[in-house]
């Protein structure tokens, strides 16, 4: 087994990552998504995995998690950003606070704000985990949940810009079929960033005029009880 896998929700364009030690089969998931939860127990149960951690990037806005329900099925620990207020979560993960799994395998949470005031990216090996911070050509919307355009832009320049060029940039969405990148690729040609200045930046996030997502106000309650909760149908 590869020691990376990527999962995709086809309905809110999620990816949810399994990242594998070769060694001891022990894992960590991130972002999974409610309506994959069968899936990932198969995939868990035919490569034998011992899952370790999952782990959320953010509160997500536009999907329900499966942390709680991956957890209780599989004795894994859920480890979300402090700032995020998932409050069930037995880890709460601070700036540049490192998870330890498999033989020798560690993975490193660092505050991302701006898509989210308690939006976290993940390093692991050679690559990061950017969630809804930086995406492929593109980064999260900034206009709700403590969102900011300005810190944004201070995360993705002063953080995730800071790691080698040849890093592998593993999103926390895709809308149009691509699934990985890489820093260098993102600092050349990503219309937002790429060679823009933090007033350009704001200028762009300010005139985006998205729809709010359709659920908003349940998702994000939801996933602050690690999906664990009824939630009604639309
Ligand atoms: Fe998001």
């Amino acid at each position: 087994m590869k020691d990376l896998t990527q999962f995709f929700d086809e309905t809110s364009f999620t990816y949810t990552y399994v990242l594998f030690d070769e060694l001891t089969k022990e894992a960590i998931m991130i972002d999974p998504v409610d309506t994959h939860l069968n899936d990932y127990l198969n995939f868990i149960n035919k490569n034998q995995i011992n899952l370790r951690y999952v782990i959320e990037t953010h509160a997500h806005a536009d999907h329900v998690t499966s942390a709680g329900n991956l957890c209780r099925a599989t004795g894994a620990i859920a480890a979300t950003p402090v700032h995020c207020n998932i409050t069930p979560a037995e880890i709460q993960l601070s700036d540049q606070q490192e998870l330890t799994f498999g033989k020798n395998e560690k993975i490193i949470a660092y505050h991302t704000p701006g898509h989210t005031e308690g939006s976290m990216t993940f390093s692991w090996r050679n690559y990061l985990f950017t969630g809804d911070t930086l995406l492929i050509n593109g980064c999260g919307r900034t206009d709700f949940q403590g969102g900011s355009s300005e810190k944004l832009y201070n995360s993705i320049t002063k953080v995730i810009f800071k790691f080698p060029e040849s890093t592998v940039i593993c999103p926390g969405h895709d809308y149009h079929g691509n699934k990985f990148s890489t820093i260098k690729d993102e600092k050349l040609t990503n219309v937002r960033l790429a060679n823009k200045s933090l007033e350009e930046f704001v200028k762009i996030m300010s005139e985006l005029d998205l729809p709010k997502p359709k659920l908003i106000d349940k998702a994000v309650t939801a996933n602050q009880a690690l999906g664990l909760v009824c939630h009604a149908a639309e």
